[in-house]
């Protein structure tokens, strides 16, 4: 544990802070499972590293079906227990209001073990705790303001419509915004009344752990809130197929979601949210009229997070009319947002998670070139210490290539030229994905049109990834079938329950 009164502000701040967490003494890196932190049943660990050095952070408990297994039976417990799920949702409301106020008092500490963890600069881990401390907030107040539903019956009867929790949650999320991703599953699945167990990547499992501590400190019952590090293909998949899960509530690959569609076909049918992939069109059209501030925008979509971003702008479509000169506009842009040490506040760009997504960044690179499109820059990796890939910017990309179809998960951008509105809407459409797109225009009539042709779960107008707790988020065709955020996101934890009663008149 760290000492969060002092702020950190500069690198030799962070870096001192980062020199303050002792990993073997003090902080857990166990699983949280029934109230206790214990180490996997079968005593295995698993190694998490700074990709921005290469040291080890900390051997973390790695766990399997057994730990699974003893956290669903401690889930199940806990909610037919009713502490938690039969309170009042004014309860509920203090105890994670509580549990906000606990994260917003060490996002120090939070963020930082993010940025360790996972290589993304220490300002943006900040914007997450942000961002994660808002979407509990905001899912704690809401929960005691929503009301059911009285049916339009006949005088002879009266048709409730209840909201009830699913029961037994299994949160199954990825690394790129570890905390964040965390609290948009688990901020509304709680609020709900359901029980939660959390699989954090095993890439960057640290700040769960530290969020179980504060959940205990919070009040939440015994039961309620648990947290399994451990592999996908073997802590993951046993929650995903145990009978005792009612929910799979998962942000990750496009290929996984499919996966744990297969498992909850193969075991109870349970309820599976898929927040997944994609591969976004940004959509800029030559009637733009500052092309300075678009191409600023355009560069950060898809160079922010270093490209490990779900909604990455990837794709960028521009009207042929204006497109070298814009791309030029890009290249400069991209010039200033070179990766850096993601301790130091000032980098916008940081190390890229592991080896495996190193290599694999790297590999798309290549067969870009391969498949003759025009590499503007970037393309190689920088030397060593650290795992770090500067912007790169591919032109005259089509949607024949890999490159432009395929998510790839790092800072390469794509490309395309069109000629007409159709076109453009076309290439848009032209995927597997409809996580988001942005579109960019002074031309309200254009911005409807094309808008609505859209095939996304979000659009941007004149801005990318503007947005905040109100609206939801996720996407269509093979980037998922749910939605986070915003009172929608309830829908997803909870189950309606229709009452008739039948009355003498
Ligand atoms: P991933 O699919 O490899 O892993 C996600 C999680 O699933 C991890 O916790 C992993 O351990 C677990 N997992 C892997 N195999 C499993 C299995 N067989 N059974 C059960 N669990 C399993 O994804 P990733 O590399 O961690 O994250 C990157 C992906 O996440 C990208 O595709 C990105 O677009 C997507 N993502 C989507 C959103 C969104 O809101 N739509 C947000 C962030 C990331």
């Amino acid at each position: 544990m760290t000492d969060n009164r002092r702020i950190p502000q500069t690198r030799d701040d962070w870096q001192a802070l980062a020199a303050s967490l002792n990993f073997e003494k003090g902080f857990e890196t166990r699983a949280y499972i029934d109230d206790a932190f214990v180490d996997a049943a079968d005593g295995a660990t698993l190694t998490t590293t700074n990709p921005a050095t290469g040291e080890v952070l900390a051997e973390v408990a790695s766990c399997d079906a057994a730990d699974a297994e003893a956290a669903v039976a401690a889930a199940r417990r806990a909610f037919d227990g009713g502490a938690w799920s039969r309170l009042a949702p004014a309860g509920r409301k203090a105890v994670l209001l509580h549990l906000a106020d606990l994260m917003e008092q060490h996002r120090h500490e939070l963020a930082l073990l993010d940025t360790l963890d996972m290589g993304k600069p220490v300002s943006s881990s900040l914007g997450d705790m942000a961002g994660a401390v808002g979407c509990l907030r905001h899912h704690a107040e809401s929960i005691d303001k929503l009301y059911g539903e009285v049916a339009p019956t006949g005088d002879d009867a009266l048709g409730l419509v209840l909201r009830e929790p699913l029961g037994v949650v299994a949160s199954i999320v990825p690394w790129n915004f570890p905390l964040m991703m965390t609290a948009w599953k688990i901020a509304p699945a709680l609020a709900a009344g359901n029980s939660v167990i959390l699989k954090p990547s095993e890439k960057s499992p640290l700040s769960a752990l530290r969020l179980a501590s504060l959940a205990r400190e919070a009040g939440l019952p015994r039961g309620v809130f648990q947290v399994l590090p451990g592999f996908g293909h073997s802590v993951g998949k046993a929650l995903a197929l145990s009978m005792g899960v009612d929910c799979l509530a998962f942000t990750g690959s496009t290929g996984v979601g499919k996966q744990l569609m297969q498992y909850a076909g193969q075991s109870n049918l349970k309820k599976v949210f898929l927040e997944c992939g994609g591969k976004s069109p940004n959509l800029v059209f030559a009637d733009c009229k500052d092309l300075d501030r678009v191409a600023e925008h355009a560069a950060a979509a898809i160079f922010h997070n270093q490209g490990e971003v779900c909604i990455a702008g990837s794709r960028l479509l521009v009207e042929n009319a204006i497109r070298e000169a814009f791309v030029e506009k890009v290249l400069a842009a991209a010039e200033r947002m070179q990766p850096g040490d993601p301790l130091d506040p000032a980098s916008f760009m940081g190390a890229i998670v592991d080896e495996t997504q190193h290599a694999r960044i790297l590999d798309y690179i290549r067969r870009g070139v391969e498949e003759g499109a025009s590499l503007r820059t970037g393309g190689r990796a920088l030397e060593g210490p650290g795992l770090f890939i500067p912007p790169t910017v591919f032109d005259g990309v089509t949607d024949a290539m890999a490159i432009g179809r395929e998510e790839i998960f790092g800072p390469v951008l794509a490309v395309f030229g069109f000629d007409s509105e159709e076109e453009a809407v076309r290439l848009a459409n032209d995927s597997d994905y409809g996580l988001a797109a942005g579109l960019w225009s002074q031309d309200i009539d254009r911005i409807m049109r094309v808008t609505r042709r859209l095939r996304s779960g979000q659009v941007f107008v004149n801005n990318w990834a503007d947005m905040d707790q109100t609206v939801p988020f996720g996407g269509v065709k093979q980037s998922g079938n749910g939605r986070d955020k915003s009172h929608h996101s309830l829908e997803e934890y909870s189950d309606l329950k229709s009452v008739w009663m039948t009355l003498a008149t």
